[in-house]
């Protein structure tokens, strides 16, 4: 299940090229995490790199279901064993 481009790049509009994630288990200094990101750094190695994330895996690849996500957050709501509100610091 992949997104298509024009939602990704409507998520990444609405996201203002920050990370999305609201998520109170992570470790962000802010309510939302506001990660700058980099377009071009989409699911690759480098500054700002970021992936977009489905909300519910149920949900489908529809704007309202896709985040905008920093690598990093990603990685944690990605792994089910990040539920333990285990904070890791980058
Ligand atoms: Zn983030
Ligand atoms: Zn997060």
């Amino acid at each position: 299940m992949a997104f298509p481009d024009y939602v990704v790049e409507q998520a990444w509009r609405r996201a203002g090229g920050k990370c999305e994630c609201r998520r109170r288990t992570h470790n962000h200094p802010y309510v939302r995490c506001n990660k700058e990101l980099v377009w071009a750094n989409r699911g690759r190695e480098g500054r700002g790199k970021w992936e977009a994330h489905h909300i519910s895996s149920s949900g489908g690849d529809t704007l309202s279901n896709c985040e905008i996500l920093c690598w990093d957050c990603h990685k944690i709501s990605s792994s089910k064993l990040s539920l333990k509100s285990k904070h890791r610091r980058f």
